[in-house]
């Protein structure tokens, strides 16, 4: 059965036209779910019952469960756990900023990457999520605060390029003047490195920004901590980086988390410096969040902020990244795994 919240505009007046409907139908239909976020078809008072009937009958309609909310005492972060319609779970978070709100999406159900500083692949990969999946945990946000978000992140639960033609259709709903509206300087989509996507993200004519997760600056430190090194060297993700610049003109972010003993040494101020600096790359510090299950401590402040001094002194344009709702479980993929597994 076909989603309704998966179909772009031209696709749902298609769909429309088949079920010998007037094709205007499509954008009243297109304006509740994306405007007035309607959660169910009979909501959309504008259409006939006999349409909505056949609407509820002929179509799925994903709309997403609110399992528990978690709101930070410091900084009002909070922290979504949603149950899909599968009865499977994700997170999402919502951040305030001066500039507006910005949510933090997941992209699949668990992850099949292995990254050993993250909480969220420890149980592999159970699905990815549809486009409608990954809007709805959007909407569920903007229902529960009354509010229209600023700016999205793909940087949740899962690889986003793992699941490529699901996230290129969110961000092509997500961007379209009809619907939200949001522009896509306004989306960041994470990925650890996977380089045929990267460069084909690049073609796409999407003016989002791509934050790649570096973590390490040698491919041997990188293949310690993230097995996609195994697979991809740093010389082709550079060269990924650099395409994707040559055809969007938008420069890549790089994402380093920082792990105490592990990268966050002189040699690799300057190794990532020699990566950053030619490229103009800013440089996302994250102190590590500590996943019990793998033993990896995050750096004391100090050395943070003279991991963040040398780089700047190098030239490079570095920010540590706002440590948002840490008396909540801040560390994305531990609540999916608390409520799965309350020993966690
Ligand atoms: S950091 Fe991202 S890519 Fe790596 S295992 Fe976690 S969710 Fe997957």
């Amino acid at each position: 059965m076909k989603d309704l919240k998966e179909l772009t505009l031209e696709e749902l007046k298609e769909e429309l036209i088949a079920m010998g409907e007037k094709p205007f139908r499509a954008a009243q239909i297109y304006s509740w779910m994306h405007e007035k976020l309607a959660t169910d078809p009979d909501e959309m008072t504008n259409l006939s019952v006999a349409l909505r009937e056949r609407l509820k009958t002929e179509y799925a309609y994903t709309v997403l469960k609110t399992a528990e909310v978690q709101t930070s005492r410091i900084d009002g972060t909070k922290k979504y756990l949603f149950e899909l319609p599968d009865g499977n779970y994700v997170e999402s978070v919502r951040m305030e900023y001066h500039h507006g709100t910005s949510v933090c999406v997941s992209s699949q159900v668990g992850c099949r990457m292995g990254c050993r500083f993250c909480a969220s692949t420890l149980g592999g990969l159970v699905r990815s999520l549809t486009a409608a999946e990954i809007l709805e945990q959007i909407y569920c946000i903007e229902r529960d605060n009354n509010e229209r978000i600023s700016s999205v992140v793909i940087m949740g639960i899962g690889e986003p390029m793992d699941n490529y033609d699901e996230v290129v259709r969110f961000v092509r709903m997500i961007t379209d003047e009809k619907g939200v509206n949001l522009s896509g300087r306004n989306i960041t989509i994470s990925s650890c490195g996977l380089v045929p996507m990267i460069k084909k993200l690049a073609e796409e004519g999407l003016k989002v920004t791509l934050a790649l997760s570096l973590h390490a600056v040698t491919d041997e430190k990188r293949k310690e901590i993230m097995p996609v090194a195994n697979k991809y060297s740093i010389a082709e993700l550079m060269d990924a980086v650099d395409y994707f610049f040559d055809k969007t003109g938008r420069r890549v972010t790089f994402e380093y988390a920082l792990i105490a003993g592990v990268n966050d040494t002189d040699r690799d101020v300057n190794g990532l410096a020699g990566l950053a600096g030619p490229r103009k790359c800013h440089v996302n510090l994250i102190p590590v969040n500590p996943v019990t299950e793998r033993g990896l401590k995050e750096p004391d402040r100090t050395s943070v902020l003279n991991f963040k001094n040398k780089l700047e002194k190098k030239g490079i344009n570095a920010t540590i990244r706002r440590e948002l709702g840490r008396d909540i479980d801040g560390a994305c993929g531990q609540l999916r795994r608390r409520h799965s597994d309350p020993a966690v």
